[in-house]
């Protein structure tokens, strides 16, 4: 593809003898915004992971950002620098304030000058709507406070890509909507690549260019979103959504 940001040809994983991918081809252009879902258990995590190198794969190639993955140390710091990741349990350092969790990564990785550092968290902290909480600890808010201060954390090292697995998962019923208007706020303005694992279909069909749906480690079916619920194609497709929906 002429703009692919990311490029997975034939990628297979295992786990001892798990086979967990199976000839993953994905091809993902600047800007596009993927949801990908499908069974627990089926690799979506895994596939996510590998993209900035969590997790590693065994056969086929992935490039990100025109550097193809391997083992050499600085490819894998080259293609973290642009693949920004939240996770479902936000993954926040407790004993730092929320400022700092956010100036961290900027002073330490990006060497960028502390008041600049802290200018732009504060920056990133009201498009994430909580600016007033940049002194608490992480352990002072709710968890839909913490997630937002965990997608802000991602966006002050200034990614290329986002990486969002299952972010609103672990998060009350109340406070999903707050994380979902967040993400989907990022999605319309920024134009950034994002790839989220996530079954909250209302995002799915307010900001995908596209739906993946993945199941025993394999990409059964993908669709615009419209297409993918109204007239899903696979048996195994429709027997998911007819669970989840
Ligand atoms: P999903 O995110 O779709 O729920 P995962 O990618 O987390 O799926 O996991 C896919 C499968 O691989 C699961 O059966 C899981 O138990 C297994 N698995 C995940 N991580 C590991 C690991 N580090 N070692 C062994 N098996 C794993
Ligand atoms: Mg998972």
């Amino acid at each position: 593809m002429a703009d692919a940001i990311i490029s997975m040809k034939d990628v297979n994983k295992w786990y001892g003898k798990f086979h967990v991918l199976r000839n993953v081809n994905l091809e993902v252009t600047r800007g596009e915004r993927i949801v990908i879902c499908g069974p627990s258990g089926s690799g979506k995590s895994t596939l996510i992971r590998c993209i900035n190198r969590l997790e590693e794969h065994q056969q086929g190639s992935i490039v990100v950002e025109g550097i193809e993955m391997t083992n050499d140390l600085k490819d894998v710091e080259a293609i973290r620098r642009d693949v920004g990741m939240v996770f479902q349990h936000f993954n926040l350092f407790p004993h730092l304030t929320v400022l700092e969790n956010l100036t961290l990564g900027p002073i330490w990785v990006l060497k960028t000058p502390k008041a600049k550092a802290e200018a732009d968290a504060m920056k990133y902290l009201e498009r994430v709507r909580i600016p007033d909480q940049a002194n608490k600890y992480p352990g002072q808010l709710s968890g839909g406070q913490q997630q937002r201060v965990a997608i802000a954390r991602s966006l002050c090292m200034a990614p290329k890509i986002m990486l969002f697995d299952e972010p609103t998962s672990a998060l009350d019923p109340e406070m999903v909507k707050e994380v979902l208007d967040v993400m989907v706020n990022l999605a319309q303005e920024s134009g950034m690549t994002m790839l989220c694992v996530t079954h909250e279909m209302s995002f799915a069909r307010k900001v995908a260019d596209r739906v993946i749906f993945m199941d025993k480690g394999e990409i059964i079916e993908q669709n615009a979103p419209d297409a993918f619920f109204d007239h899903p194609q696979n048996e195994r497709t429709k027997l998911f959504l007819s669970q989840i929906l």
